[in-house]
């Protein structure tokens, strides 16, 4: 129950074999920002950045913006806040200006695509973040990375809209994140992760990209199968390339907020999950309750197995073993 909850608030999660994960929040509106402060978030892994503007159905100016992240700033003040730059698409879009809309909007113009088209939307965004820290340390988090080459340009942008404030703040370099969310991106993990600060992997389009599935479309939701091999396999080259790098990586789609799914995620080695702030009680105390030693044992027997019912048998096993 809540009280019972209510004790984990000021614990790290960690399980009960003594394998720590740092536990985020995903969050967008102030409430999500709430949220994760009463349910013991120990930051925010995802701020998903439209959705202010998507509430708004308007693109507040960098002013607002400043008022907007600074709410995020107050109600974690030491951090770590991820702020993902605007992920414009057919699931998230600005109706004032259709940006993100129409025919490729899920597949093809989207995201920093939108960016490269709209310089201004990103400059002042980042001038708003960067007044928003005032000093404090900055993670950007850019979505939807699909080459080296949108990446580098994305990080241009960037320090040019840091170059570009006129006014002298106290300012820290940006740490850069990128996110890992289409199979090409995958590919590229180990390149990518020289590129930037940290990695977060983005499994709800990670998903989507990979098992050709509508993540909007109900009836694919029994398709949406985190026991995937190939998704586990992903997930496993990526920690790989991030920690060859010295990169941390997170996971922030929906699935690390399930218990069994977090258990495989910390298996495989990711270092922390970013999950709905209301699932954070529940999944700290589940995490303080079981042991991930005997299924990290059986990592490279399971990444073997070819198919999702396979896998999810010899992961109970080897929970129970
Ligand atoms: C994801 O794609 O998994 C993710 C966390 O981002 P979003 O759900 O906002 O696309
Ligand atoms: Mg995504």
């Amino acid at each position: 129950g809540r009280t019972e909850y209510a004790k984990f608030r000021d614990v790290l999660a960690q399980t009960s074999d003594g394998v720590r994960v740092k536990l985020h929040a995903n969050a967008g509106l102030a409430s999500d920002l709430t949220v994760a402060r009463e349910n013991g978030a120990e930051g925010i892994g995802l701020y998903r950045s439209e959705y202010p503007f998507i509430v708004r159905n308007a693109f507040p100016t960098r002013g607002e913006q400043v008022h907007i992240y600074s709410k995020a700033y107050e109600l974690f003040p030491d951090g770590p806040i991820q702020f993902r730059i605007l992920d414009l698409a057919g699931d998230k879009f600005v109706g004032s200006r259709p940006l993100g809309a129409g025919r490729s909007a899920f597949h093809g113009y989207r995201s920093i695509r939108v960016l490269f088209d709209h310089p201004d939307l990103l400059r002042d965004q980042v001038q708003a973040l960067a007044i928003a820290a005032g000093g404090r340390p900055l993670r950007i988090l850019i979505p939807m990375v699909t080459s080296i080459e949108e990446l580098r340009r994305v990080k241009t942008m960037i320090r040019q809209a840091l170059d570009a404030l006129d006014e002298p703040i106290a300012q820290r370099a940006p740490q850069i994140g990128a996110m890992i969310e289409v199979p090409a991106a995958v590919e590229l993990a180990a390149d990518i992760a020289k590129e930037v600060d940290f990695l977060s992997i983005g499994t709800n389009d990670l998903m989507q990209y990979t098992l050709l599935l509508d993540r909007e479309d109900p009836r694919m939701a029994q398709m949406s199968d985190p026991y995937h091999p190939a998704i586990l396999r992903m997930i496993a080259r990526v920690v790989t390339a991030a920690h060859g790098a010295g990169r941390s990586v997170g996971v922030c789609g929906e699935i690390a907020s399930r218990t069994d799914v977090a258990l495989v995620l910390i298996a495989l080695g990711v270092d922390s999950l970013s999950v709905a702030p209301t699932a954070i009680p529940e999944l700290k105390q589940a995490l303080a309750r079981a042991r991930v030693h005997s299924m990290r044992r059986a990592v490279p027997e399971i990444l073997a197995l070819s198919d999702a019912r396979s896998i999810a048998v010899a992961l109970r096993a080897a929970q129970s073993a």
